[in-house]
């Protein structure tokens, strides 16, 4: 299999999976048991936490969680429900896990949703007008997962704090990969997108910001999020991010000189997005009249996708194209192709060259 789907999932570093072993194994002890293997677990969890931490860059507390889409919804839901005021605003393009949970409060909230332009990029005089004394929340993400298009988060943040509001950055797919602007006061992130392993992501919180806690039990995490941490989980977390970190500029430099081979070879199709302001991982392209689910369908052992996981198979066009001003037919004529720190020019190659004999036969 040619690996091209670097935004759904990315494969397990070597690293990571070699330090999870023994939690999985010998090192079974519950991380908030008194004993001395629980502590150790809980020790090893600390460091983690650091680690992750210093991805995200920027003081406050980090809290682990089962995933980034629980990290936004503690993230939406605790703090629109301590917060007196009754408005949210989010974008169009965002992931499913904020636009649905943004939708779930629209029952007790006011939510705007403001659209994008032909590029995938938010207008800032438009979240200018948006943005009220009476919102509590704005919520943009940093990349986005189906065209790459990176919004101006940092700027975004400055108008939300000028009416006195607090901003939610879903930086899940920036994460690991760029540096992460100043300026949210929330950050969820995931790790299985930076060569860590699923089912575990985070929520940063600047100090003083203290969404209410969406999960209640134990009291694990300071009394903020309860459930047993996995040790295994965050020790790999923790690695992934240091490897991240130690690599970054080196993975940037492979992803772009991926990115030349690939575009090197796109001659009949459109890029989706702006291709500027993007995290060049992602290639998200469209050509006239393909029937893009036939050719994922032919192509089965290249890993390539319609859009979002979440979203592919569910037959409908994808949100995101669509608020770019996509019609349904060029939604559907579209594939998404994403590489990274694993890939070679060789598989892009191969692919792109199989890919396009494919589409040309339709
Ligand atoms: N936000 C973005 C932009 C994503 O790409 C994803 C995963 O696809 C998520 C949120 C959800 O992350 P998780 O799989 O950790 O729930």
């Amino acid at each position: 299999m040619i690996y091209l789907d670097y935004q759904a999932t990315t494969p397990l570093a070597p690293e990571v999976e070699q330090a999870m072993h023994p939690w999985l194994g010998e090192k079974f002890a519950n991380p908030h048991a008194p004993y001395r293997a629980g502590r150790e677990a809980a020790a090893a969890i600390s460091v983690a936490r650091d680690r992750v931490a210093a991805l995200v860059g920027q003081g406050g507390t980090l809290a682990f969680t089962g995933s980034a889409t629980e990290a936004i919804n503690w993230a939406i839901k605790g703090t629109l429900s301590r917060s007196d005021r009754p408005h949210m605003v989010t974008i169009a393009t965002e992931h499913a896990a904020v636009l649905d949970t943004a939708e779930w409060h629209g029952r007790h909230h006011d939510v705007t949703i403001l659209p994008v332009d032909r590029n995938g990029l938010v207008d800032l005089d438009a979240v200018r007008a948006a943005v009220t004394n009476d919102t509590a929340l704005v919520a943009a993400m940093l990349v986005n997962n189906e065209i790459g298009v990176i919004q101006p988060v940092a700027e975004i943040a400055a108008i939300a704090h000028g009416k006195g509001a607090l901003m939610l950055c879903d930086a899940v797919q920036g994460f690991g990969r760029m540096r992460i602007p100043e300026g949210p006061d929330l950050i969820a992130a995931s790790a299985h997108k930076i060569h860590g392993p699923k089912a575990i992501g985070c929520l940063w919180k600047r100090d003083g910001c203290e969404p209410e806690p969406l999960i209640h039990g134990g009291g694990q995490e300071k009394g903020i999020r309860s459930g047993t941490l996995s040790p295994a989980l965050c020790v790999g977390f923790g690695i992934a991010a240091k490897i991240a970190a130690e690599r970054m500029e080196e993975d940037h430099a492979h992803v772009a000189a991926l990115w030349e081979a690939a575009t090197a070879q796109i001659d009949d199709w459109t890029i989706n997005g702006s291709t500027d302001q993007r995290y060049r991982g992602n290639l998200n392209v469209r050509r006239q009249g393909l029937d893009s689910a036939r050719l994922i369908a032919e192509l089965r052992d290249i890993a390539i996708s319609l859009g979002s996981a979440c979203a592919s198979g569910s037959g409908r066009p994808s949100h995101v194209l669509r608020a770019l001003g996509l019609t349904d037919k060029q939604a559907k004529s579209s594939i998404r192709i994403g590489f990274g720190r694993y890939t070679t020019e060789e598989e892009i190659t191969d692919a792109l060259t199989r890919i396009n004999e494919a589409a040309a036969s339709q």
